[in-house]
């Protein structure tokens, strides 16, 4: 069925009339006709007919404590760190945006994975500007799962990380520091020079290099803290941080992150 009101007043008039109130007051709370509010509890109660679309009755992890797929979610967790926006959007709903260049089709369609895997039967909407592509999920329990979430911008607060967040990540390091590579990270042809037998010589060698303000640094040095598990060097420079690596795999997609192993403690 159709609706041309938000689901959400649909599902809250159900509510109410479950709970006793009057088809009028009904229609008048919600600005519909009272016939509306007859057809609703028509489909909605006499027929039966299953309520809601499932997308609108995804269980929280949080809240339900329902499972959720870990290594999605710490994935997931490094991209809203980097190019994530979280936006209250209406009636307690939250939309969760991860915003990419547009040339990563393979990416952005791993993002779009990203999101079904931590809210499965969730909706996707995909929208293109300028160069960009947004992958949205709409749901009311993203600030459950980035508590992180708060007025301002991102990069200007202190981003704490929960002790739950900590156990997610710490057992999924590898998904964690590719999704802070793929949004806030980049990778360059680096060089140095030693001296070689009394004589200068110059190295290329390719690094990811991994920008993180000064907010960021709780998660940052979490992030520093699952690199030192590889022996990766991530100093901290200019109130920001670093990591200084050769790519395990060169190409734009970081599938050899997933060789890093779990360090041992958690980050100050
Ligand atoms: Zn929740």
């Amino acid at each position: 069925m159709v609706h041309i009101r938000s689901w959400e007043i649909v599902v809250d008039a159900l509510r109410d009339s479950d709970s006793g109130m009057r088809d009028a007051v009904n229609a008048s709370k919600h600005g519909v006709a009272v016939r509306t509010v007859r057809r609703w509890r028509r489909v909605y109660q006499r027929e039966q007919k299953a309520r809601g679309q499932t997308h609108t009755t995804v269980p929280c992890p949080r809240c339900h404590e329902v499972s959720i797929d870990e290594a999605a979610y710490a994935e997931l967790f490094g991209w809203y760190l980097g190019d994530g926006y979280l936006i209250e959007a209406r009636r307690g709903v939250y939309t969760l945006s991860v915003f990419n260049d547009a040339c990563y089709v393979e990416l952005n369609l791993h993002i779009a994975d990203l999101m079904r895997r931590v809210k499965p039967g969730g909706r996707l909407h995909i929208r293109g500007i300028t160069g960009c592509l947004s992958t949205s999920v709409d749901w009311r329990h993203w600030p459950c799962l980035f508590p992180q979430h708060g007025p301002g911008r991102k990069h200007e607060r202190v981003l704490g990380m929960a002790d739950w967040q900590w156990t997610i990540v710490r057992d999924h390091p590898a998904d964690f520091l590719r999704g802070l590579f793929h949004s806030d990270g980049c990778r360059v042809r680096n060089w140095a020079s030693r001296p070689v037998a009394g004589e200068l010589k110059r190295y290329d060698y390719p690094r990811w290099q991994f920008v993180m303000s000064a907010g960021g640094r709780p998660c940052g040095r979490a992030g520093r803290a699952l690199a030192a598990g590889r022996g990766w060097v991530w100093p901290p420079s200019e109130g920001r941080a670093r990591l200084v690596a050769p790519p395990p795999v060169p190409g734009p997609y970081v599938s050899g992150i997933g060789q890093i192993s779990a360090a041992s403690g958690r980050p100050g």
